[in-house]
């Protein structure tokens, strides 16, 4: 099959680390018999320099009208880029914000996953994390208290400030199908976390989740407080499989999550929406300190593109084969310089892509 796939590069380390991405999904095409078909996009200060502006609708355009979308990184060097000199909306992180807006995601998916090849990099202790771990943890993206009404006023010379927190059905509703679908691909397990103790928002959320969980009797469902997950992140991380929250505590989880992998070069994500449509990228930004050295890990991005194959396009054993590819590369002890340990073998950004790609 032929999948066309818009693929954005964007800025600093992000051409680099795309194109190792491409090799390994032209390898894993050539093998399972799929073509991808790519369109190289503008967004972030590249696009800045180009046309004026983060993100172009014409280039929002062409990513609707792709399968799915490929994404670097974007942004420079806040101290030093002329783009941040630019006012806030006009900056290449405002690209960011109106893609996942203009392609309507609200879920997103970020993995934590310690592989036992690198457990070293991990902060928590071996009896703890001993045969690595593997979950993801998948947030609402566009509801909840950062999108809630919110004000300031004065109220007999006191300020106040008031934010609100609002979740409709429909909203939770549509996360929760996907968080299902996802873990029907994975070990069929979700954990909803919620303050149902307190929060009238998380006690719908927990009462539309359970609904849910209805249409998927293969899965387990459990629930657990986020005061209490924000623990057992560190206490048994191995109990996951998929967390699936609200925005902020998404927000906070999913980056406690990503420290406890600990390395920033290996970190894929995912947004998706109604369709099977996404956006994949890594969760690490565009490193400008290491632009154009051939240092930055590629992995990130990647198993972003396993991502990609897995929940776009339903592509089980190619994604499979790419994950598999990465273990083997960190067993053969081939390291870049962001995970490098005594007695492994430094490489660069290509030759950790030829690897694993050579892999599939
Ligand atoms: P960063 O993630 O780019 O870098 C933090 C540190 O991690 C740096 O030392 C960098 O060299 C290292 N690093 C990151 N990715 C790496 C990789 N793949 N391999 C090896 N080392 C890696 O974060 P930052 O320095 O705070 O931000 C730099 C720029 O990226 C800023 O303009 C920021 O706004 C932008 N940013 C973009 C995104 C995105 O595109 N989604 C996300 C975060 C930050």
């Amino acid at each position: 099959m032929n999948y066309k796939v818009a693929v954005i590069p964007g800025d600093g380390i992000g051409p680099e680390i795309v194109t190792e991405a491409k090799k390994v999904l032209d390898k894993t095409g050539e093998k399972y018999g799929h073509t991808f078909e790519y369109q190289e996009l503008l967004m972030g200060g590249c696009s800045i320099d180009a046309y004026g502006e983060p993100l172009t609708d014409e280039t929002l355009e062409k990513a609707r009208a792709a399968d799915s979308v490929l994404l670097g990184a974007v942004g420079g060097d806040v101290g030093k880029s002329g783009w941040y000199k630019l006012p806030p909306d006009k900056r290449p992180e405002a690209g960011l914000l109106k893609i996942r807006k203009g392609l309507g995601l609200f879920a997103n998916i970020r993995p934590a996953v310690l592989f036992d090849e690198l457990s070293g990099a991990c902060p928590l202790k071996e009896e703890i994390t001993g045969g690595g771990f593997d979950f993801v943890v998948m947030r609402e993206l566009t509801g909840g208290l950062y999108f809630g009404e919110r004000k300031t006023i004065e109220e007999d010379g006191v300020l106040k400030a008031i934010d609100t927190l609002t979740y409709d059905e429909n909203e939770i509703r549509r996360i929760a199908r996907w968080a299902f679908d996802v873990a029907m691909k994975r070990n069929k397990k979700v954990c909803s976390v919620d303050k149902a103790n307190v929060l009238d928002s998380s006690r719908l959320w927990r009462k539309v989740v359970k609904e849910v969980s209805e249409e998927y009797p293969e899965v387990e469902l459990s629930d657990m407080l986020v005061d209490n997950c924000a623990m057992q992140l560190v206490r048994d991380p191995k109990q996951f499989d998929v967390i699936l929250t609200e925005n902020m505590f998404g927000d906070i989880l999913s980056d406690e999550a990503s420290m406890v992998t600990g390395s920033i070069g290996m970190l894929s994500s995912a947004s998706l929406g109604a369709t099977k449509l996404g956006l994949y990228e890594p969760s690490h930004g565009s490193a400008p300190d290491i632009a154009g050295q051939d240092k930055a890990n590629p992995l990130a991005t990647i198993l972003s593109a396993a991502m990609m194959l897995r929940y776009s396009f339903d592509l089980e054993k190619e994604a499979d084969a790419i994950e598999a590819a990465v273990k083997q590369v960190l067993k053969e002890g081939y390291r870049t310089i962001d995970i490098m340990d005594e007695g492994k073998t430094l490489v660069g950004t290509k030759q950790m892509g030829d690897l694993v790609a050579g892999h599939i």
